[in-house]
Order: structure tokens, then C-alpha cells, then sequence
């Protein structure tokens, strides 16, 4: 079977032999293919798999070529000097942009790095000592360990060395802890918070990474191109490096080298040809251009990429068949062990006001450990909303939540989750491209430490393995194990539900928190699910469960609170409640009818 590794074997000979067999020109193209694609990949961490758009990446090349540039030319600065002084300013720039707009959801980002694409190409053309238009010549080309890097074989070598290092960085971590963290950017951050994932840190950390990389190819550019001017850095040029990484795939990492070079390509060929078709010279490549694009990407939506996995039937997905559960694995161990009857999670007089509607009015209630606690009541009672208030993903408008004796009212979902509150989600969030094995193990982010570094440098294997065999003891023990390996969007609803529970529990939670988890199981699954939480149950663990299901609940729970409309109008034993004619009036009677 045909595995990505191998195709990155063949083209990795294939560009060995290249700058021998290519003509001059033919090796110009791949070194500019080379130069975009640093940035390209780049992107593909933030647009791609991150979900944020960013228009400026030009500009951060920008930034890292006139750095060079200038301080080589006019301080005969070292280039290697320069490279750090160039990254680090970009990074300056890519922490304040992130800093202002990151925390933001909507079109902040894109809007802003916009501005900042047009901004440093406005700058460098008008400030006199950047050269202004004419910009700066003269600059020195590298020179790396007595190798002049000042022809175009030579360069194809440097930069696609520094090409194959960066995707093997990036992919490693990708496929690390904070790599799982950065896939939930993109349509899980509620989840990912719940995970402990502080996701405006993690959004900055992807933003500040792919700066560095747009700024690491715009010094090789400057100093392979040996002048710089602002043309390259424009807004035009930010778009164009967008449109590279999605015609490549923009989830995928070699689909950074695929757009990169298909666009220059084509550009370099339109740019010949175009203007001996049309008979007259002008910018046609561009118009062409954005046309072949849009066929495309009309043609393979999701990439070319992907496509061409597909049409050679190549195993993409990373393998993990070798992973066994294995118990007292080395990873963090939970910091609290309440003792049974503690009280655990108390609301007090909470209320949640969405503009005029109270979601929540005056609720107050407590879990302990070693009980499950049922909260019930008629859709739009207020259920999910208490559960958001108690878990850091809404904070109430008054009243308090307390949480092993803090005050956690106004913490951000993945403090709480450090304190050792887990829950799942009323509707599912899960990465449906990622195994079920590789979703529980979003569950131990807090259980291990390994940062960016240590994970792009592969050199946290070890907890790696422990986090997955981790995953795979608490597949087991909700008896999933046997779609360890399956796509968790090809679960069916209910095993879906019961994966979240095994995520929540991979992070060693004292209070599990379940948002309607028997809808849509079964009546065996449900069983296996109650026998389940009857043995979390006994382990010490604290459950409070929001449940329709009126059997289930009743034969489970040790305690009941009934909510409607946002307030809580009973609690009690199951039998009491059962028996209370407020309920059965309010939450029975309106079921029935
Ligand atoms: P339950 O889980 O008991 O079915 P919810 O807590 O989901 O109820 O909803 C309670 C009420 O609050 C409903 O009327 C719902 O429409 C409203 N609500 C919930 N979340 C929001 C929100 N983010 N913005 C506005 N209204 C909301
Ligand atoms: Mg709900």
C-alpha cells in the first residue's frame, strides 16, 4: 500500500536530481515553488487546519526581506544575525495583530491582516531609507558553511532542505498534543476549551508560528534575489499565497508544496505565452490565473491534494493499530481526591439572562462526589444553559458557582477543566476526521505538558505513547475499543455520545458532566451506559446528568432536580419526585400532552 511517506521519498529524489537535469529557468521556478511554499505551509497550519484566514502573510515576508536587506547592506550585519532579527520582528508584529484581534470571533483576523498587507507595502515604497520604490540592491547572498549559496543549484538545494524540515516540524505537530489542539480551532473551540485547550493562546501561538515562517522565506527571497522591493509584499501577493495553499489542500501539509508549485508554474507559462496570444502585453496571467483556480477548486473542493490521494489509493491516515491500553500509564494523575460525599459543584442562586430572556432564574443546587445527580425538565427548561454556567462556557449574570470550594464564576471554561470538571455536549463535537482513539486523546491535554518545541521536534514520543494507550484504556472502558480506529464522524450518534464520554473521562475528571447522553442509544446501550455511570459512580466520581429519558433516569440517579422555564421547581429522591404533583403536573403532564 502506497503511504504519504513514500510519495515524499519519490519527490524528495526527484528534487535531488532536479538542479541537474532542470534548465536555468525550470530552476529558478522551483526555487521560487520552494520560497512560496515556506509560507504556503504556513498556512495551511492556520487557514487550513486552524480555520483563521490571514490576507498578510506577504507583508511578514516583507518584513523578514527588508530586515535582512537592509541590515546587511547598510550595517553589514551577518545574514544569519539578520535572520533572527527579521523573525523576531515578525513575530513582535504577529503578537500585537493577534493579541487585538485573536480574541475576537468573526472577520477580525482577515480584516486585519488586510490592512496590515497594505500597510508594509505602503511603508517600505515611502520611507527613504527602505529605498522607497526602487527599494534596496546590493545585498550579499549566504554563504553557509564555506558553501556559496549564490547560484540557482545551490539555492534549490537550501531551500528545498528547509522546505522538507518545515513539513517535517509542522507535521509532527500536527500529529502532537498541541497539534490536536490546533484541529479543534476550526469548528470545536467550546469543546476544546472544555478540554482544558486555552484556545486564544493556542489561535495566537499558530498565528505567531506561521509569521515566523513567511519571514524565514522572505529572507532567503531577499538574499537569493540579492534586492528587494515592495512589489512581492502587497495585498495582491497575500491573497495570491491564500490561493496556493487552497488549490494544494489546505488541510494538508503537501498540498502546500502542490500549490505552490502549480502556481508558479502556471504563472511563469501564462506569463509567456499570454501576451504573444492576446498580441498585446498586459496582466492577463492574473485574470487567467483566477479563472484556472476557480475551475479547480470547483472541480476538488477540498484540494488538489486530497484528489490525488484519492486517485492513487494512498494511506494518509497516521496508523495507530499498534497502541494497547496499559494501566498506570505515567501521565498526570488527578491533583484532588474528594472523598465520597464531598460536596463537589455548587450553584447559588445563579441566573442567565440572552437580552430579555431568563434562560436561567434563581437556581440553585450541589453535586457530591460518588453521586449522580439528575437534572430534568422540558426542552427549553434551562438544562443546557445551567450546564454552560457550570462549566465555564457562559458566565452567570448573577448569582455564584463554586467548584471544590473556588469561586469559578467567572472562569474561562478551560480553568475549570484544570480544576477537574469534564463534560460532553448535547450536540456532539467531535473531529469527525480524526480516529475515535485520536479524539479521546483531546481528553489528556492537561495530562501531559509536551509544548510546541518538544512536539515539532518529535522528542515527546514517549508521553505521546502513554496519551494514546491512555485514550485506548478509556475506549475500552466504555466499550468502544472495537472503533479505536474508526473515523469518529463515521460513528453512529449514539456511539458518538459515548465517545465524548470517553474523552471527558480521559482527562481524570472528580465531576462528569453529561448533556443528555442516552438520546439516541439503544435500550442495551443504555443499559451498558447506566451500568457505566453506576461504576464511575462507585469509583468516587461525581455525575450530574441532564437526561429525558424518564426510565433511565429514575433507575440511576440518587437525586433529581426538575427545571422549568429556568427555574427549578422540585429536588428530591426519585421516588419523591416521581411522587411530587408539581412535576408530574408541570414536567409529566406536559410530556403527555
Ligand atoms: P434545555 O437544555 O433545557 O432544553 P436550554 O438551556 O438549551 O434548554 O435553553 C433555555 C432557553 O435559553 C431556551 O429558550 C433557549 O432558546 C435559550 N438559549 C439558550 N442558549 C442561548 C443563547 N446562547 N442565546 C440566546 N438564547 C439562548
Ligand atoms: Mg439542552
Amino acid at each position: 500500500m502506497i503511504r504519504s511517506r513514500h510519495i515524499f521519498v519519490l519527490f524528495a529524489g526527484v528534487m535531488a536530481i532536479a538542479p541537474w537535469v532542470f534548465s536555468e529557468s525550470l530552476v529558478t521556478i522551483s526555487n521560487y515553488a520552494g520560497l512560496f511554499c515556506l509560507v504556503s505551509i504556513g498556512l495551511v497550519l492556520l487557514t487550513g487546519v486552524g480555520g483563521m484566514t490571514s490576507f498578510g502573510q506577504a507583508a511578514f515576508v516583507g518584513v523578514g526581506a527588508y530586515t535582512s536587506a537592509y541590515l546587511t547592506t547598510v550595517s553589514q550585519w551577518s545574514p544569519w544575525l539578520t535572520l533572527f532579527v527579521g523573525v523576531g520582528i515578525a513575530v513582535l508584529i504577529a503578537l500585537v495583530l493577534g493579541a487585538l484581534t485573536l480574541k475576537l470571533a468573526g472577520h477580525y483576523l482577515p480584516l486585519s491582516t488586510m490592512a496590515w498587507g497594505l500597510s508594509l507595502y505602503y511603508l517600505a515604497g515611502n520611507l527613504q531609507f527602505l529605498g522607497g520604490h526602487s527599494g534596496i540592491s546590493g545585498v550579499p547572498s549566504l554563504v553557509f558553511f564555506n558553501i556559496h549559496i549564490d547560484s540557482g543549484r545551490n539555492f534549490t538545494y537550501f531551500v528545498w532542505i528547509s522546505v522538507g524540515i518545515a513539513i517535517w516540524l509542522a507535521s509532527n505537530l500536527l500529529s502532537s498534543r498541541e497539534g490536536r489542539a490546533i484541529r479543534c480551532l476550526k469548528g470545536g473551540r467550546t469543546m476544546a476549551s472544555a478540554m482544558g485547550v486555552n484556545v486564544p493562546l493556542v489561535k495566537l501561538k499558530v498565528f505567531v508560528l506561521s509569521a515566523v515562517l513567511a519571514a524565514i522565506s522572505g529572507w532567503m527571497y531577499v538574499h537569493f534575489q540579492r534586492f528587494v522591493n515592495p512589489t512581492p509584499f502587497g495585498l495582491n501577493y497575500g491573497i495570491e499565497y491564500l490561493f496556493m495553499t487552497v488549490l494544494g489542500g489546505a488541510g494538508f501539509l503537501p498540498g502546500a508544496v502542490l500549490g505552490a508549485s502549480i502556481i508558479t508554474i502556471l504563472r511563469e507559462v501564462l506569463v509567456d505565452y499570454l501576451p504573444a496570444l492576446f498580441g498585446q502585453s498586459g496582466n492577463y496571467e492574473t485574470i487567467v490565473l483566477a479563472v484556472l483556480i476557480i475551475f479547480l477548486l470547483h472541480r476538488a473542493p477540498e484540494g488538489l491534494w486530497p484528489r490525488l490521494l484519492n486517485v492513487l489509493k494512498v494511506q494518509a491516515q497516521p496508523d495507530f493499530s499498534h497502541i494497547v491500553a496499559n494501566e498506570g500509564v505515567a501521565l498526570v494523575r488527578k491533583k484532588v481526591h474528594p472523598s465520597k460525599g464531598e460536596l463537589l459543584l455548587e450553584l447559588e442562586h445563579v441566573s442567565k439572562k440572552f437580552g430579555g430572556l431568563s434562560a436561567v432564574n434563581d437556581v440553585s443546587f450541589g453535586v457530591r462526589s460518588g453521586e449522580i445527580l439528575g437534572l430534568i425538565g422540558p426542552n427549553g427548561a434551562g438544562k443546557s444553559t445551567t450546564f454552560n454556567l457550570a462549566s465555564g462556557v457562559n458566565w452567570a449574570s448573577s448569582g455564584k458557582v463554586i467548584f471544590l470550594g473556588q469561586d469559578i464564576t467567572q472562569c474561562d471554561s478551560h480553568q475549570v477543566a484544570a480544576l477537574g470538571m469534564s463534560r460532553t455536549f448535547q450536540h456532539v463535537q467531535l473531529l469527525p476526521q480524526l480516529t475515535a482513539l485520536e479524539n479521546v486523546a483531546i481528553g489528556a491535554y492537561l495530562r501531559c505538558d509536551a509544548g510546541y518545541l518538544q512536539s515539532m521536534l518529535h522528542l515527546e514520543r514517549a508521553q505521546e505513547a502513554q496519551i494514546m494507550s491512555e485514550a485506548m484504556r478509556m475506549l475500552q472502558r466504555v466499550g468502544l475499543q472495537r472503533f479505536a480506529h474508526t473515523l469518529a464522524g463515521n460513528l453512529s450518534l449514539g456511539d458518538q455520545r459515548i465517545l465524548e464520554i470517553a474523552r471527558a473521562l480521559c482527562s481524570e475528571p472528580v465531576l462528569l458532566l453529561l448533556d443528555e447522553p442516552a438520546a439516541g442509544l439503544r435500550l442495551k446501550e443504555k443499559q451498558d451506559l447506566a451500568n457505566l455511570l453506576g461504576h464511575l459512580r462507585e469509583e468516587g466520581l461525581g455525575v450530574l446528568l441532564v437526561e429525558h429519558d424518564m426510565d433511565f433516569v429514575m433507575g440511576l440517579v440518587d437525586r433529581i432536580v426538575v427545571m422549568e422555564f429556568g427555574e427549578k421547581i422540585a429536588e428530591g429522591s426519585p421516588h419523591d419526585i416521581q411522587n411530587n404533583p408539581l412535576v408530574l403536573d408541570a414536567y409529566l403532564g406536559s410530556d403527555e400532552s
